[in-house]
């Protein structure tokens, strides 16, 4: 399956062909939030204005990332061989689609380290690199 409909939309369709299909299965959606009354993205309607979002307001409805790593798990889970994303895919969704599927691509490196964060982060790292004087 390939383009059209996002995550949500697509995977209750990739248990219904894995049971029937014997050969390898490819899952690449769209990274947008589609749901069972607007399931692909040309039918998304921007909530604000009433107007198709499709082509130029569909950001408002991007996947999370953490929505992104779950359907990789999911799509896993199902045993689809061939994971991917199509329009309006970003490298930090590849990314984590990869590290999903066990990977540890170079861009791994680039992943969000909680630990450097100014508030949340290792409090060592934090006192090290605080400049005094300065709030939070
Ligand atoms: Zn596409």
């Amino acid at each position: 399956m390939n383009c059209c409909r996002g995550p949500s939309t697509m995977l209750p369709l990739l248990k219904e062909i894995k049971k029937v299909c014997k050969g390898p299965i490819a899952a690449l959606p769209v990274p947008f939030r589609t749901t069972s009354e607007e399931p692909t993205m040309e039918v998304l309607t921007d909530p604000d204005t009433g107007m198709p979002a499709f082509p130029v307001d569909l950001p408002r409805f991007f996947c999370s990332r953490t929505q992104i790593a779950e359907f990789a798990a999911q799509a896993k889970e199902i045993g689809v061989q061939y994971i991917g994303l199509c329009c309006g895919n970003a490298s930090h969704y590849t990314r984590l689609l990869a590290e999903e599927y066990g990977r540890k691509p170079p861009a791994s490196k680039y992943a969000p380290d909680m630990s450097k964060h100014y508030r949340f982060g290792n409090k060592e790292f934090v006192k090290k690199h605080h400049t005094p004087g300065q709030q939070d």
